[in-house]
């Protein structure tokens, strides 16, 4: 039985595995995807110790680090945990069974695609799905933003500060944002709203996207109008789907924007399974590597008291612990 496991290859999940095994725990990472959102990323430009480095490089990083420090590691995809005497047990897809005293899981979270023509072919190529992500080179750039809610809203301000321009284009007739992103989205005189309006396809010249295609919605008329936008940049925000379904059979509770709910110890509501990175939402993470790093760390101390606490008498007996 392994005292650990992580699911989710993830920085959340490779940091967890790294500081468990720092913890002298027998831990093994189940991951379907080596590396996660951490692959995806081309230029990282904010993760601290780097002046610059790709996903993939970092990826490749972490994971020999992982394997350094004695976690084991395997690509595959959990799809049951059940709850046996003394911990979890864990199957996958591959057909493999594995028991845990303990969990963390760090699912992450799946960005939510457009699914248009056009969205896998100039993703890195001028699209990207995070702001704060890659480089603040949008001057003389014209942007548009897809989405209305708070995340859409601060992409169109960031972006706004030095694009040329900026274009938010929402599917409902308000935007679903804060008041004060409102007010700020109305008053920013480079940013330009398109209400009712949906993204329907995507084109470039092979090489970056050029512009895309929009149907706009006339509500009174209710009829359609299709327009093009000539723009540099996309940045899609609206939202991401948090890898929370394996829990739900166990009785982990949800926040309730689908995220998993954990204390401040990054404890769920179930005994024993713990939770990190960007699966445990806005509260305890900011979507970044450098959230989901630090989160993996503290969830992996947290399990490591928790199992001095809980199995002290097989870890850690006091027939094993000398006294002076
Ligand atoms: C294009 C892009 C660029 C980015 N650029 C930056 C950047 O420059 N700087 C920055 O700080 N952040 C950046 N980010 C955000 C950053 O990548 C994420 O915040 C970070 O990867 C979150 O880490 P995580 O470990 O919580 O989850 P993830 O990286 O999402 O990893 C989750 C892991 O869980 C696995 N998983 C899910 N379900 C299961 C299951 N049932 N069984 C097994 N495995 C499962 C996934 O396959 C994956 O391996 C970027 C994101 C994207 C998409």
């Amino acid at each position: 039985m392994y005292d650990l496991i992580v699911i989710g290859a993830g920085p959340a999940g490779f940091t967890a595995s790294i500081y468990a095994s720092c913890f002298g725990l027998k831990n093994l990472v189940i991951g379907k995807m080596i590396g996660g959102q951490l692959s995806y990323a081309p230029d990282i430009l904010n993760y601290p110790g780097f002046e610059e480095i790709s996903g993939v490089e970092l990826t490749e990083k972490m994971l020999n680090q992982a394997k350094k420090r004695g976690g084991e590691i395997v690509m595959d995809m959990v799809y049951e945990i059940s709850k046996i005497e003394g911990g979890f047990h864990l199957k996958t897809q591959d057909g493999k069974e594995f028991d845990a005293r303990t969990i963390i899981l760090a699912t992450g979270v799946e960005r939510r695609k457009l699914n248009v023509p056009g969205e896998i072919e100039y993703t890195n190529k001028g699209i990207q799905y995070c702001a704060t992500c890659g480089r603040f080179d949008y001057l003389q750039s014209v942007a548009a933003v897809v989405g209305g809610a708070n995340a859409a809203c601060q992409t169109a301000a960031q972006v706004a500060h030095s694009a040329k321009k900026v274009y938010i284009v929402y599917r409902s007739s308000e935007l679903r944002c804060d008041e004060i992103w409102k007010k700020h989205m109305v008053e920013h005189p480079n940013i330009e709203m398109i209400y009712n309006a949906n993204v329907v396809e995507i084109l470039g010249d092979g090489q970056k996207l050029t512009k895309i295609k929009i149907s706009i919605k006339d509500p009174s008329a209710s009829s359609l109008q299709t327009k093009e936008l000539a723009i540099d940049r996309l940045f899609i925000e609206i939202g991401g789907v948090p890898g929370t379904a394996l829990l739900i059979p166990l009785g982990v509770k949800m926040d309730p924007g689908g995220f998993i709910s954990v204390d401040e110890k990054l404890s769920t509501s179930v005994a024993g399974v713990f939770a990190a990175g960007d699966v445990v939402g806005h509260r305890y993470s900011i979507e970044q590597i450098t959230s989901a790093v630090g989160s993996g760390a503290r969830a992996a101390s947290y399990v490591f008291s928790f199992l001095k606490q809980q199995i002290a008498p097989t870890l850690w007996g006091s027939s094993q612990i000398k006294r002076n």
